[in-house]
């Protein structure tokens, strides 16, 4: 079985909008407090709790490099929180989401179409599983479904 990581945003990326308070295009990172569902933090992969204070930023999403490289929404905690890949699991992050897609790269960046699916976020694990080991596979990003924000990368550990 393949094993699997799950990263986080870089944290220089979630240090500078925290400090600067200007997000990756160049706009005003918002403020939010926890209010319900839907915080999901990508600088340690946690939900946001009630009442926590989040940010929303627009961040430059490292990978992939070239034609399918996109921008992100993304939240994350407005304070300093631990950040570190998920080892071989799902994060609740991705998890608690309705429906996710899971968007499969090779080494140049380009989109194994075939490999792409839509699903509830509780499914994600079982179908990532089945994928990863597929050769051509780099690396995989999951974002919600329906909006389309980052929740996360997946590499072969
Ligand atoms: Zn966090």
């Amino acid at each position: 079985m393949t094993r699997f990581r799950c990263v986080p945003m870089d944290p220089a990326a979630a240090a500078r909008f925290r400090i600067t308070g200007t997000d990756d295009r160049g706009g005003a990172v918002h403020h939010r407090a926890v209010d319900g569902p839907g915080f999901p933090c990508r600088a340690c992969l946690r939900l946001g709790l009630p009442g926590e204070a989040m940010l929303l930023a627009s961040w430059d999403l490292p990978l992939p490099r070239g034609p399918y490289w996109t921008p992100s929404p993304v939240f994350l905690h407005a304070r300093d929180c631990a950040s570190a890949p998920v080892e071989d699991s799902i994060p609740e992050t991705v998890r608690a989401n309705p429906l996710v897609s899971l968007r499969h790269y090779d080494a140049d960046g380009m989109c194994l179409y075939d490999l792409g699916v839509v699903l509830p976020g509780e499914a994600a694990e079982a179908a990532l599983r089945e994928r990863i080991a597929d050769p051509r596979v780099a690396f995989v990003n999951i974002h919600t479904a329906r909006p389309g924000c980052w929740l996360t990368r997946v590499e072969k550990a």
